[in-house]
């Protein structure tokens, strides 16, 4: 059994893969080929913003958009501790501090609440009101914020929205997962001045290597990162204008997205019908599993499908027992950043983040994808009953 069936996808789509990767051969042009403004023009129509930006992963239309905003030494972004280390990692790689905010535990994205309160707890210099982190020679100044659409579900931008406008803060939506995903209306992707998602190919939307594009309707912003993703050109092919970096994405990657993109919505319903059925047959056989829930007004594009176990012991039970009956199984994410070597020079100790040091140690994941069959489902299902001491 397959943890991501990328199998069934390329036979469904073959043909069509197959003549679009011809037509690049054909063309040649491998660097900034047509293929790129036909695939940026698709998807920021079905997103629903003025700009789209390929480039080349995820964490590039990250930094793309932390460059945008100048971000550097001295500033604070806030975000979460329960995702993926590329979130945070551009963050310290332009010098910058990360400043890390507790989860919500029932959605596994940043707590409006407890932003506030760090907000509040950085700009008054008050770790005794927020965990913050130590050693800074100079008060941080607060930039922005980047949220997490985790699992593919999207953080709450209304709530997120009024505390960034009253502290004048950006928010960059890390929305690697969740392409695809809705809030009230409004497609992930849309929901912040940038957004930025990754086509990594076990993502929602993925392509066949590395690939990344960010989101926005801000004029500026996009012409900024247009120019960041070519080494800071100007109009004058030979006058660079500003740092930036070698952040394409190829025109082999996006002949393919283009293919793909094709049956993308309707695998977004398939993934979604998935997800009721698994909690539906996980209720059934197992009362004590948390399931992943969406709640009202929100749309997940179920990167993940994820559960909570009652405790460590447990999830690994259950890991172990399903393993063995050759279902695999993923724990995202096993250390939450706070507590990773990386970034132990900003001083967070462990119990800074509780709900999230508690999910790290009882989450995992099922296969999800949008080809899961019914009887697929019942298996792993089976395997997830409560284990007998
Ligand atoms: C995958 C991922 C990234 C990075 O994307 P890449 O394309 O792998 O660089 C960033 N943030 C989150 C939340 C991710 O899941």
């Amino acid at each position: 059994m397959d943890f991501i069936d990328l199998a069934a996808q390329q036979k469904l789509i073959l043909g069509q893969l197959e003549g679009n990767i011809k037509n690049v051969l054909n063309h040649g042009q491998y660097v900034m080929g047509p293929e790129i403004k036909v695939l940026e023009k698709k998807l920021a129509s079905y997103v629903g913003v003025k700009h789209a930006i390929g480039c080349a992963s995820g964490t590039d239309a990250l930094l793309m958009a932390l460059m945008a905003y100048g971000i550097g030494p001295g500033d604070a972004v806030f975000t979460t501790p329960f995702t993926f280390i590329a979130t945070a990692e551009v963050i310290a790689l332009l010098g910058a501090t990360p400043v890390f905010v507790d989860i919500d535990p029932d959605t596994f994205n940043i707590s409006p609440v407890k932003l506030e309160q760090a907000i509040t707890a950085l700009k008054t210099q008050n770790s005794s009101l927020y965990p913050l982190p130590v050693d800074q020679k100079e008060a941080l100044v607060p930039k922005g914020i980047i949220p997490v659409d985790l699992f593919g579900l999207p953080a709450d931008y209304d709530r997120i929205g009024a505390i960034a406008k009253e502290h004048n803060l950006f928010i960059i939506e890390d929305a690697a997962q969740s392409f695809g995903g809705d809030y009230y209306g409004k497609k992930a992707c849309a929901l912040g001045n940038i957004a930025c998602t990754s086509f990594f190919p076990a993502k929602p939307l993925g392509c066949y290597g590395d690939g990344g594009m960010c989101f926005t309707g801000d004029d500026g912003l996009a012409n900024v990162m247009e120019s960041i993703r070519i080494h800071g050109k100007g109009d004058d092919k030979y006058d660079n204008i500003r740092i930036g970096i070698n952040g394409r994405l190829d025109t082999l990657q996006a002949a393919i997205l283009l293919a793909k993109f094709d049956i993308f919505p309707d695998e977004i319903e398939k993934r979604r019908e998935a997800a009721c059925q698994y909690n539906d047959l996980i209720e059934a056989v197992n009362g004590s599993l948390v399931t992943p829930k969406t709640p009202e007004g929100f749309g997940s594009a179920w990167a993940q499908y994820s559960l909570l176990a009652q405790d460590e012991k447990t999830r690994n039970t259950l890991m172990s027992n399903l393993k063995k009956q050759g279902i695999p199984t993923a724990i995202y994410y096993p250390k939450p950043l706070h507590m990773q070597t990386a970034f132990a020079g900003f001083g967070y100790c462990k119990g800074a983040f509780p709900v999230c040091e508690d999910c790290a140690d009882r989450i995992f994941s099922l296969p999800m994808h949008p080809y899961l069959s019914l009887e697929v489902q019942q298996t792993i299902a089976r395997g997830l009953v409560m284990p007998v001491e």
